[in-house]
């Protein structure tokens, strides 16, 4: 990519900022070391989370670019920074599970920890003043947030990322519980999966303990957080450059 030059913040999220650059089509995406939880009303700071997130999310994003899979990310430019093509976000979370627990369990009242015959695929509405709702398809086609066609490419890709995912973490001793995606639209038309993908937005247990190694050890107050998400980055290879 080379240089590039960062200008104004055009966005202030819970977990990332995001700069312009020079290029009407590339942003700067920089990691903050902020945790939320329960739709912001849980918050902390914790030093070197920025860092770990985008040290791991960059590794994960350059597994799926070399499987193919379309991404904003382009590549990582630092410990806390990220080099990404600008997208318009689809108003949509798209969560995949493979066990169930966390809000399913409570909504359902479903056993937890179960593992599912196949891949679960579940739309929320982004909206934080709503608590991100869950959603069906046809609530996402009839409000015009995403087409039929856009809607299916979304569960094909959540579904290949979830076997690659799947795959890459056994290897590592990790069982990928299940996780959160984001997908935008590119100036171009291109439709990319976009935000993180990290402990804060997958959940992660230990193979062999069923130790918590993702987000869950800052809701549920299980102490060694960033120890956790430092464990993650170890086990992918954890080299900063
Ligand atoms: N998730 C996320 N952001 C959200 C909600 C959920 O990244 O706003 C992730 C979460 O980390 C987990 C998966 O999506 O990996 C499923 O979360 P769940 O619906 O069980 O919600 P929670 O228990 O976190 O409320």
């Amino acid at each position: 990519m080379g240089k590039f030059n960062q200008r104004e913040m055009i966005y202030e999220g819970k977990a990332k900022r995001l700069y312009a650059t020079d290029d009407p089509d590339i942003v700067v995406v920089e990691y903050k070391d902020s945790f939320t939880a329960f739709n912001g009303e849980k918050r902390a700071e914790m030093s070197g989370k920025g860092r770990l997130n985008n040290l791991i999310s960059s590794e994960i994003f350059g597994h799926l670019a070399k499987s193919g899979i379309p991404l904003h990310f382009i590549e990582r430019v630092d410990e806390l920074r990220q080099l990404a093509r600008r997208v318009k976000i689809f108003p949509l979370e798209v969560v995949l599970r493979n066990i169930t627990t966390g809000s399913i369990v409570k909504r359902l009242g479903v056993a937890e920890g179960a593992k599912l015959p196949r891949p679960l695929v579940e739309f929320y509405y982004k909206d934080d003043a709503l608590g991100d709702p869950i959603v069906t398809e046809d609530h996402a086609l009839i409000f015009g947030w995403a087409t039929e066609g856009e809607i299916k490419q979304i569960k094909e890709i959540t579904l290949k990322v979830n076997d690659l995912l799947k795959n890459l973490f056994s290897k590592l001793g990790i069982v990928l519980v299940d996780f959160k995606l984001e997908f935008g639209r590119a100036g171009d038309g291109a439709l990319l999966l976009a935000d993180e993908i990290s402990p804060d937005t997958c959940r992660f247990w230990d193979s062999s303990t069923g130790d918590r190694l993702d987000k869950d050890r800052f809701r549920k107050d299980l102490g060694n957080v960033l120890g956790a998400y430092e464990e993650i980055w170890r086990r992918l290879g954890g080299r900063a450059n």
